[in-house]
């Protein structure tokens, strides 16, 4: 059982800043996410991209966004886990929770900080007999660890950045790399094209266009499929398929939480962004009031927020006191201690 003061479903920009607000007053976190990475839509869907509207930054690639906020949040040792969807909910006398994720993680805290922006980022999957018996027995929606394919025959499915970079980079970790696209067009960054380009006319990727996968084969894992291109169908020996055609977020079992929603997303109060379970928040796109706005900036005013709301409810009657960081410094949970210079008091003769 994971143990922590502020337990946040959603490792997008909300999330990852929460840690920071809470680690100020001294609350522990940590952060589930059904996606490998942290980053939320930042690092999914585009780490490339530069904003202009983050406060005292006039322009920042979202990737990183995301790396600066890991940076400014490791102080306060968050916990993770990754690659797990949040499931079910339990409410105990205590009035704390215990979250369970698909894969079977238990989590014990007192606060529940829903982060989960427009919800779990499901793999959309293709339709294909069978397709559920060979999932993680050689067929794989995310690449979590890369060295999986190491020396291996590996066919990837789809047109967009993700199958197009996973594609040039295990060029040189699998044996065979086969990249099938439905279109002969593919829509990526114009850089990530070129290369691939370069590496099919090398041998190092094997490209088929306009094709697709048609079937998949193996008594109990993945040893093959077939591709179908111009009503023509040939087999492709294959030891991994990695169907990369994008994600959509489905607000998913959340839903199902007894909380109050509104057009897929979760209605809380302006005060602290707290829900109508006490104890819960929800923060940053996944809620919903009057006059919201899915910007980050909005995600990290709710969390500044919804921290202090956390502090009052696991410190009762404790008074609590404002402190700049640029007064008090910051204390790390790892030890470290951040402060600027003291004035020095010295006669000047
Ligand atoms: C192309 C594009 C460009 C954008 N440009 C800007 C911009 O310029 N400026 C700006 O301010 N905003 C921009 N946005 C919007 C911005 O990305 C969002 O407002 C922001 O990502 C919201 O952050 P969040 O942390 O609330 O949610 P998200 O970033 O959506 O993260 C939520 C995370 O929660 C996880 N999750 C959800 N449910 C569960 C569950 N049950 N279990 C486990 N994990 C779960 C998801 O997997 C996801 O990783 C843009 C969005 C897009 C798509």
């Amino acid at each position: 059982m994971i143990k922590t003061d502020i337990l946040i479903i959603g490792a997008g920009p909300t999330g990852l800043f929460t840690v920071f607000e809470a680690g100020l007053l001294k609350l522990k976190c940590h952060l589930i996410d059904a996606l490998p990475q942290p980053g939320g839509q930042c690092s999914e869907l585009y780490p490339k991209k530069p904003i202009y509207d983050i406060p005292g930054f006039p322009e920042i690639l979202a990737g990183d966004l995301t790396s600066n906020l890991l940076e400014q949040g490791k102080q306060f040792q968050p916990g993770f886990t990754l690659g797990e969807r949040a499931e079910t909910i339990e409410k105990l006398e205590d009035r704390s929770f215990i979250v369970t994720t698909n894969k079977g993680t238990q989590h014990h805290a007192p606060i529940i900080a829903i982060a989960g922006g427009l919800g779990s980022f499901e793999p959309r999957k293709p339709q294909l007999e069978n397709i559920e018996k060979y999932e993680d027995n050689g067929l794989a929606y995310f690449i979590k660890d890369p060295e999986v394919y190491r020396n291996k025959k590996v066919v990837i499915a789809g047109g967009g950045d993700s199958a197009l970079d996973w594609s040039i980079f295990l060029a040189d970790v699998a044996s065979k790399v086969t990249l099938v696209h439905r279109r002969n067009e593919f829509r990526g960054a114009l850089d990530s094209v070129e290369r691939v380009q370069e590496l099919k006319l090398i041998n190092k990727i094997n490209i088929i266009t306009p094709a697709e996968i048609t079937e998949l084969h193996g008594e109990n894992k993945i040893e093959g499929v077939s591709v179908t291109k111009n009503g023509e169908t040939e087999f492709i020996e294959a030891d991994e398929f990695i169907p990369l055609f994008g994600l959509s977020p489905k607000l998913g079992p959340i839903g199902n939480w007894g909380l109050e929603i509104e057009k897929n997303a979760i209605k809380v109060d302006t005060l602290d962004y707290q829900t109508n379970i006490p104890g819960i928040y929800a923060i940053g796109d996944v809620n919903t009031y009057e006059g919201k706005l899915k910007l980050i900036l909005c995600g990290f005013h709710e969390a500044t927020l919804m921290c202090q709301s956390a502090y009052k409810r696991l410190n009762p009657g404790k008074k609590f006191v404002l402190k700049y960081t640029t007064v008090s410094g910051i204390n790390g949970f790892d030890g470290s201690r951040k402060e600027s210079p003291k004035a020095v008091v010295k006669a000047i003769l």
